[in-house]
C-alpha cells in the first residue's frame, strides 16, 4: 500500500505522529508537506497535492490534516475518483471504510489528540468495504463525475493543455470583448446558443449539393439543418427562395454576379467613399476586375441618396445590374424606387443588406425583398449570428442562384455554420429580437443626437439604422487618430471615409459607430449619451493621456455593469 500524506500548519504535529505510526507499520508513504509548523500556509495546496496522487492512482490512500478537517475535505473531494472522509470518532472511522470506501482520511488536527488519531487510523485500516447497496451508491457518485468530465470547462481545459498559445489568445480576445465598448458597426456579440451550435462535428461533413440532392452519402442530418435554416430565413424575410451556403457577404455577391452577368458587364453601385462596399465593383476586388463598374454617389450637400441622379446615371449607362446597399450609409433606402429604376433600364436589382439585415428581419428597416431580384446579406452583423451570408431570390432564379453558389463559386458548405445560422434565425424570430432591433435604432439615434449637441458634424444629420457616421475633421483630428487613441480608452470604433472625403482612405476624416453590440449587452439611450461624452472628452482633450486613463476606468465600470461573456470566461478558467 502506498500512502500520500499532507497537512497545513495546523495539522503539522499530528502529521508527524502519523508518519511515525506508518513507519512502525512498515507502510510506504510520501509526505507532500507542509514541512514545518512555522508560518501560515493554505490548506488547498496540500489537499490538492495529496488528492492528485489518489485521483491518478499513484497512491492507494491519502491522509490529510488541517485544524477542523473541513477545508481539506472540501478541497480533496473536488478531484475525480476521490472519496475523502472526515474522521473524528470510531464510528466515523469504521463507516468511512465500510460504507463509503473512502480513499482519503481527513483528521481535525485541532480537535483530536495524536494518540486518538492513531487509534482511528487503526480502525479505518482494519475495516473493509461492505459493497452491496453501498457499491451502487458509489457508482452513482461516479456517474456524477462522468457528467462533469464532459462539461465545457473540461473541454476548454483540454485545449489549454494541448495548445496554450492559441487558448490564451482566444481567452484574451473574449476578455477584451467583455471589457471594452465595441462600436464597430459591422460587429455584434453572438449568443452562447449560437456560438455553441458552431461547436459541432457537422464541421466534418462534406455535403456538396443541396438537401436531398447531395454529391456525398450520409447527409440525412445535415439536410435537416439546412432545410430548417432555409425555411426559417424564408419565413423571416417573406422570401420565395433562400440559399444559406455562402461563406461570406462577398461570396454571396460573387455568386449573384456569376449567375447573372458576363465578364465585362456593367455593374452600377454606390461609390466606396459614399459608403459602398469593396465587392460592389472596387478596382482592387474581383468585382472591379471582371466587371465594369459605374458608380453613383450621395448628394454633395445632404449626403443622402439622390434617386433622380441615380435614375439619370442608370439611363445613360444602361448597367446590367444595379446594387442598392452600403457599409456606412446611415439612412433608410428606398428599394421600391431602386426597383423602378432597374425595371426602366432592364437591369437586375441586387439589394445588399449585409449591415441592416437584422433590422430588416425585425421590421424596423425597409425590406427590399418585394422589390429586388436578389437580396444578399451577412449573418454576423445586425443579425447577430455566425459568420456567413445568405442569398434570397425569386423562385424563377432559384436554380441559377443555387448552382452559382455550388458548384459556381464554392465547394462544400460549412454545415456546422449552417446549424448556427439556423439557431440565429430562430433567435431572430423571437419577440425579443424585435425589441432588440428597435433598441438598436433608438440607441443610434441617441448617440447621433448627443454628438450633434456636442457640436459634431453627424453625416446626414442622424440615422435610421445602427450606423452613425461622423466627420471629426472640424475638431482638428483625423478618423485614424480617433480610432487609435480611443482604443487606448477601451472604446473600439473604426475610422471611415466620409462622402467626398478630402483625406486619404488610410487616415480619413470620419469615424463610423454602430450600436448593435452594445445593445446586445443591454445598453440603452442613457449609456449611448454617456459614451458620446466620453469620446468627446478624449477628442477635446487632444488625446491627453490622463483623460484617456480616466475614461478607460469609466469604460471598465460600464462594461462590468453590462456583462455578456462573463459565464463563458468562467468556463474557460484562468
Ligand atoms: C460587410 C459587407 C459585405 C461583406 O461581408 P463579408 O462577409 O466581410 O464578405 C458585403 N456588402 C456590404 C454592403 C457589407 O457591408
Amino acid at each position: 500500500m502506498k500512502v500520500s500524506i499532507g497537512s497545513d500548519h495546523a495539522g503539522y504535529f499530528l502529521k508527524e505522529k502519523i508518519k511515525e505510526f506508518l513507519r512502525s507499520k512498515g507502510i510506504d508513504f510520501e509526505d507532500k508537506g507542509v514541512y514545518s509548523a512555522d508560518g501560515k500556509v493554505d490548506y488547498p495546496d496540500f489537499a490538492r497535492a495529496v488528492a492528485e496522487e489518489v485521483s491518478s492512482h499513484r497512491a492507494d490512500l491519502g491522509i490529510l490534516i488541517c485544524g477542523t478537517g473541513i477545508g481539506m475535505s472540501i478541497t480533496a473531494n473536488k478531484f475525480p475518483g476521490v472519496r475523502a472522509a472526515l474522521v473524528f470518532n470510531e464510528f466515523s472511522a469504521r463507516m468511512a471504510k465500510a460504507h463509503n470506501d473512502a480513499n482519503i482520511i481527513v483528521f481535525p488536527g485541532r480537535i483530536i489528540s495524536p494518540d486518538y488519531a492513531i487509534e482511528l487510523m487503526k480502525v479505518f485500516l482494519e475495516s473493509s468495504f461492505e459493497g452491496g447497496r453501498h457499491l451502487s451508491r458509489i457508482e452513482k457518485i461516479k456517474d456524477i463525475e462522468e457528467e462533469l468530465k464532459f462539461s465545457l470547462s473540461h473541454i476548454f481545459g483540454m485545449i489549454r493543455k494541448f495548445d496554450p498559445d492559441v487558448f490564451y489568445a482566444i481567452r484574451n480576445e473574449i476578455e477584451k470583448q467583455e471589457n471594452t465598448l465595441n462600436l464597430i458597426a459591422s460587429e455584434n456579440l453572438t449568443s452562447l446558443r449560437v456560438l455553441l451550435s458552431l461547436f459541432n462535428p457537422m464541421n466534418n461533413k462534406y455535403a456538396e449539393g443541396y438537401p436531398s440532392k447531395r454529391y456525398y452519402g450520409g447527409c440525412e442530418f445535415v439536410d435537416i439543418v439546412e432545410e430548417i435554416a432555409r425555411e426559417r430565413v424564408k419565413k423571416i424575410f417573406s422570401a420565395e427562395h433562400a440559399n444559406v451556403q455562402p461563406h461570406s457577404g462577398t461570396q454571396a455577391n460573387q455568386a449573384v454576379f456569376l449567375g447573372f452577368l458576363e465578364p465585362g458587364d456593367k455593374i452600377m453601385s454606390l461609390e466606396l467613399s459614399s459608403g459602398g462596399h469593396l465587392s460592389h465593383g472596387a478596382k482592387v476586388n474581383f468585382s472591379g476586375k471582371i466587371y465594369q463598374p459605374v458608380f453613383y454617389t450621395v448628394d454633395e450637400r445632404t449626403h443622402l441618396l439622390d434617386l433622380d441622379k441615380i435614375r439619370e446615371i442608370a439611363r445613360k449607362e444602361r448597367p446590367k445590374i444595379i446594387i442598392a446597399g452600403a457599409s456606412s450609409y446611415p439612412r433608410a433606402i428606398d428599394f421600391k424606387a431602386f426597383s423602378e429604376i432597374a425595371k426602366e433600364v432592364s437591369a437586375y436589382l441586387l439589394a445588399d443588406i449585409a449591415h441592416p439585415a437584422g433590422l430588416v428581419a425585425a421590421g424596423v428597416f425597409p425590406s427590399p425583398v418585394p422589390y429586388a431580384d436578389f437580396v444578399t446579406f451577412t449573418t454576423h452583423k445586425t443579425l447577430r449570428g455566425p459568420r456567413g451570408a445568405v442569398i434570397l431570390t425569386k423562385s424563377d432564379y432559384a436554380k441559377k442562384i443555387d448552382s452559382s453558389v455550388f458548384p459556381g463559386t464554392q465547394g462544400g458548405p460549412f454545415m456546422h455554420v449552417i446549424a448556427a445560422k439556423a439557431v440565429c434565425f430562430k433567435e431572430a424570430m423571437e419577440p425579443d429580437f424585435k425589441l432588440y432591433a428597435e433598441q438598436v435604432v433608438k440607441n443610434a439615434r441617441a448617440l447621433a443626437d448627443e454628438f450633434q449637441k456636442l457640436g459634431y458634424n453627424v453625416i446626414t444629420g442622424g440615422t435610421d439604422s445602427h450606423i452613425v457616421l461622423i466627420d471629426v475633421s472640424p475638431k482638428g483630428v483625423s478618423g485614424g487618430d480617433v480610432e487609435r487613441e480611443l482604443y487606448k480608452a477601451g472604446i473600439i470604433l473604426n475610422k471611415n471615409v466620409i462622402p467626398f472625403d478630402k483625406r486619404p482612405p488610410m487616415n480619413p476624416s470620419g469615424i463610423r459607430l454602430g450600436t448593435s453590440a452594445l445593445t446586445t449587452r443591454g445598453m440603452k439611450e442613457e449609456e449611448m449619451r454617456i459614451i458620446a461624452r466620453m469620446i468627446d472628452r478624449v477628442i477635446s482633450a487632444n488625446f491627453d493621456e490622463k483623460v484617456v486613463s480616466v475614461v478607460r476606468g469609466e469604460v471598465s465600470e460600464m462594461c462590468a455593469r453590462f456583462p455578456f461573456y462573463r459565464d463563458l470566461l468562467m468556463l474557460l478558467g484562468k
